[in-house]
């Protein structure tokens, strides 16, 4: 007989093997036990054929792995604990002092801090090209380039980039492309294989789709994740060669929240979508709002790319986020005191959560060339009714005048 203590942590106790219910369980684990030395000796982290240690992999992160594999269409996942830490695996894996990196103009802002910072510090220099204009994208790319960064819509101005134009350039090219799939979610286009309904084109799309997790697929507002999905086998060993270097698990308890998002992930995303457009199109005809961003509409920037992308006769899906461009006559101290004034869109970062969030961005501190006089707010539209959402936003507009 061992001693009682012993027995707590080594209990011979096993419960009934079979148990099914709808989530699937939560497994937790630094260490992961082997039955034998040779178990050991042989242990294989890399094609998800046994467990080896909780940073490499548990029942959990797979399962979760597998369907976001499934949502983006590829074929091999990685989860990281942020999106950011998705962009960051993605360029550390693949770039090397003397590269050149890509990115769009428009791109998500952190993305470019880390060109600008870490990656400039390791001898990784970066472009930054017009992601409007395939033409400018051709003419940056040279015999140092070694992957351009996508992103459609553009983070908070919203301009819906010609995808496929710009994968063919670097496809033509040779060139590895890298998606930020954050906004569609992997439900309003397939990155991988662009195109609407029967007229998607396979392959036409990136050959690395990521999206922050953080955002649609958690759905709650309590969960920072990414995901970096491929379809190449090479090219996915080659990233999870540097996760595995840099140490980037994810919780099991994140992981489990994930996966009881991800059922009614599209109910939300279209939901957020509708409303979303309903607000947008009130909005519009406002006398305080100069321009409307938001690619479902017309003339906003890119629509027509959005339409031929996303669009359908169903209306498309396009998220729940726009931004708007108020009438220059009001300056910024007004605008903020717009925002202020709002009750229930709350002031925050991120989005995909139940709770409308709102941020007013200094657009020309954030790109190069930039037309608008207006200040920019950007709205990511919750779950609330959308007419509770309306009586908010024109309340806060009478605070304006
Ligand atoms: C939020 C966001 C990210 C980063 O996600 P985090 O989990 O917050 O790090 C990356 N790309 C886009 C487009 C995003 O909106």
């Amino acid at each position: 007989m061992s001693n009682p203590v012993t027995d707590l942590i080594h209990h011979p106790y096993l419960p009934p093997a079979g148990f099914s219910a709808p989530q699937p369980g939560v497994f937790k684990a630094s260490t992961v036990i082997f039955k034998n030395v040779a178990a050991m000796r042989s242990r294989d982290w890399k094609h998800k054929s046994g467990y080896t240690y909780g940073l490499h992999g548990t029942p959990t992160t797979f399962m979760l792995e597998e369907r976001i594999a499934t949502l983006e269409a590829g074929r091999h996942c990685i989860l990281v604990p942020s999106g950011l830490a998705a962009i960051a695996n993605v360029d550390m894996a693949l770039l090397k002092a003397g590269d050149e990196v890509l990115l769009p103009d428009n791109a998500y802002g952190p993305g470019k801090a880390l060109a600008e910072g870490e990656l400039a510090n390791w001898g990784i220099t970066h472009q930054l090209y017009d992601p409007m204009d395939p033409a400018d994208l051709a003419a940056r790319i040279s015999s140092r380039t070694r992957l351009v960064w996508l992103e459609a819509p553009g983070s908070v101005t919203m301009e819906f980039v010609p995808l496929a134009h710009l994968a063919q350039v670097c496809r033509q090219r040779g060139v590895l492309t890298a998606l930020d799939n954050t906004w569609g979610a992997g439900l309003a286009f397939n990155g991988f294989d662009l195109g609407r309904g029967d007229r998607q084109v396979a392959g036409s799309g990136a050959d690395i789709v990521v999206q922050a997790l953080t955002k649609y697929p958690s759905g709650g507002g309590d969960v920072l994740m990414g995901s970096i999905v491929t379809r190449d086998g090479a090219l996915h060993e080659r990233l999870k060669l540097t996760h595995m270097r840099m140490g980037w698990g994810v919780a099991a308890n994140d992981a489990e929240a994930v996966l009881r998002s991800l059922p009614s992930i599209a109910l939300r995303y279209r939901a957020h979508d509708l409303a979303a457009r309903e607000l947008a199109a009130w909005l519009k005809g406002r006398p305080e709002i100069a321009q409307l961003l938001h690619p479902a509409f017309e003339g906003s920037p890119g629509h027509a790319h959005w339409d031929a992308l996303c669009g359908g006769e169903d209306g498309g899906l396009a998220a729940g986020l726009f931004s708007v461009i108020f009438d220059p006559r009001y300056g910024a101290g007004q605008v903020d005191a717009f925002c202020d004034a709002l009750r229930l869109f709350k002031l925050g970062y991120s989005w995909g959560g139940p709770i409308s969030l709102v941020v007013p961005y200094d657009i020309p501190a954030m790109r190069r060339a930039w037309p608008h006089k207006g200040v920019l707010v950007r709205f990511s539209v919750g779950l609330e009714a959308p007419q509770d959402l309306r009586a908010d936003l024109e309340q806060a507009l009478g605070k304006m005048a």
